[in-house]
């Protein structure tokens, strides 16, 4: 590769960064796009451009799954012990680079340092995780009902993978696909988003480096999205699309593997209620309020979208709220002392603003920002928008952003009735005291995942996933392997 197909991060003073390689990863090479074309990376904070990256074509998606193809009978005839030990050699190649990594994840996407951080160790512990459950792959076996035959099941890798993901979360997102499908024996193609490519980059140099054989991990960035992934959904080697990103996209993309009969994992779009009963330890629903709503900036699938308040606690939760999240230090993500980084592009704070001035016409009230941040970067600063009335799009649409939109509820029937008014399903907060009711409203709460006093659900070794237009599938834990297998069942008589 020559020089200028590698970016070195600029600004960065401590140790285990490399000049990140900026083109294609297919098989053995990083190569350039077959048009030569090259997509600018910006950064947030400052609106800059950092580098720009290899724009992948057609032809260049399908070559790799030309890579992934050749690979794909030695890796899953490889042992699982085997798979394990490399999988924990990135998990520590991933932990050793930490701080250069956070960085990078605050440059491209921006935002902040302690966000980025933990977003490292969650992305790396996938491979821990994924280590230990790759020599876990059990099989059944069963005497059939009817007796004489046995119900022999199997778990074999599904094949070829297709993996791609959205800008919020660069390591996570890739870790949570990537580690699962190799632990299984799969060999994937990652398109990562064109807004935050360089990380999925640098951890691509990062697995070859810690011993994944070449063409089982191959990148393809690119501008078009729609046709190469299309491309590369409608090639027979191809068996399985693993999606995280908006709903309209996951829609449009199970159309395209409808085709071929793709299997499909979607992890889509959120619109969390966070539910605060009277009977709540207010400053622990204050903390997770922080965590639910303010971890990443708000641009989390599963951040707090709606916060129902109960009555009576209603004032005291408003004030508070507002108070802590006035506090923060909003600035550019990588400077240590910011607490909430920018937004990933003009759009986002265009979409942010529109919402909080729809809900404002229509009675709602501002208690905290409500007006974007000063520039160049692009910024919103934290926000508290109370008395939301029904209607208001803030109610149905992600913000995606720091904004927390306040109503209030009179009892457990019309705040479950109001969360459950969605066509989302991912995550949903409660807050109470009191344990069996805590339970019984979880019970209902017609979401993927419940967090019940607790502000954070994300844990590799939990099944994370959404119901109704959040998603089909799991990621995470076992569930998040058996993915990317197929059960084989063989029928056997001895
Ligand atoms: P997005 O849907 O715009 O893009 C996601 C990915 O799909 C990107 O890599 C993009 O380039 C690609 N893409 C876009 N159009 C495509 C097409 N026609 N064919 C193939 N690929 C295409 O989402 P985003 O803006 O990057 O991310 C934000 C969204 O992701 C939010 O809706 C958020 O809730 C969701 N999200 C969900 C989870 C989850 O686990 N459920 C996690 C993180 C983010």
């Amino acid at each position: 590769m020559t020089e200028n197909t590698s970016y070195s991060v600029s600004g960065f003073s401590g140790e285990g960064g490399f000049p990140i390689p900026t083109g294609l990863l297919i098989g053995a090479e990083w190569r350039e796009g077959r048009e030569g074309n090259r997509i600018d990376v910006l950064n947030p904070s400052t609106g800059e451009t950092l580098t720009t990256i290899a724009d992948g074509t057609v032809e260049d998606g399908i070559a790799a799954v030309d890579a992934a193809s050749a690979a794909a009978a030695e890796w899953a005839a490889t042992p699982p012990r085997k798979r394990a030990t490399i999988l924990l050699a990135c998990y520590e190649a991933m932990v050793e680079r930490a701080d250069w990594l956070a960085y990078l994840i605050s440059l491209e996407n921006g935002k902040a340092l302690p966000d980025a951080r933990s977003e490292v160790m969650y992305a790396a512990e996938f491979f821990r995780w994924y280590a230990e459950e790759a020599v876990r792959i059990n099989g059944e076996l069963a005497m059939a009902p009817a007796g004489g035959n046995r119900i022999m099941v199997q778990y074999q890798p599904i094949g070829v993978s297709l993996l791609i993901t959205p800008w919020n979360f660069p390591a996570a997102m890739a870790t949570r696909k990537i580690a699962p499908a190799l632990a299984a024996g799969c060999t994937c193609i990652l398109k990562p988003a064109t807004e935050t490519p360089l990380t999925a980059l640098a951890i691509g140099e990062i697995l070859r480096n810690a011993g994944v054989p070449d063409g089982v991990v191959n990148i393809i960035n690119t501008r078009k999205a729609g046709p190469v992934c299309s491309a590369i959904l409608h090639d027979p080697r191809v068996r399985k699309l693993s999606f995280t990103g908006s709903t309209p996209v996951g829609r449009t993309l199970l159309k395209e593997a409808a085709d071929s009969i793709i299997s499909c994992s979607m992890e889509l779009g959120g619109n969390a209620p966070f539910i605060v009963f009277d009977d709540a330890d207010l400053d622990a629903a204050i903390e997770g309020a922080m965590v639910a709503k303010m971890r990443n900036g708000g641009e989390a699938c599963t951040a707090a979208n709606r916060f129902y308040v109960q009555e009576g606690i209603h004032d005291a939760f408003v004030e508070k709220l507002a108070a802590r999240m006035g506090a923060l230090k909003l600035g550019a993500g990588t400077d240590p002392a910011t607490q909430c980084g920018a937004m990933i592009n003009p759009k986002a704070v265009e979409k942010i603003q529109s919402l909080v001035d729809d809900a404002v016409a229509k009675g709602a009230s501002i208690v905290l920002g409500g007006k974007p941040g000063e520039g160049p970067g692009f910024y919103y600063p934290p926000s508290v928008v109370t008395g939301i009335p029904d209607g208001a799009e803030i109610l149905s649409d992600e913000i995606f952003g720091p904004v927390a939109a306040i109503r209030t509820f009179s009892d457990q029937e019309q705040a479950i009735a109001m969360a459950n008014d969605t066509e989302y399903g991912l995550a949903a907060y409660v807050y109470t005291a009191d344990l069996r009711r805590g339970l019984q409203v979880s019970e209902r709460l017609e979401y993927g995942m419940v967090a019940l006093n607790r502000g954070l659900v994300s844990d590799p070794a939990a099944p994370f996933g959404g119901v109704k237009q959040s998603g089909l599938g799991r990621e995470g834990s076992h569930h998040g392997l058996i993915e990317f297998t197929e059960a084989k069942y063989i029928a056997v008589t001895w």
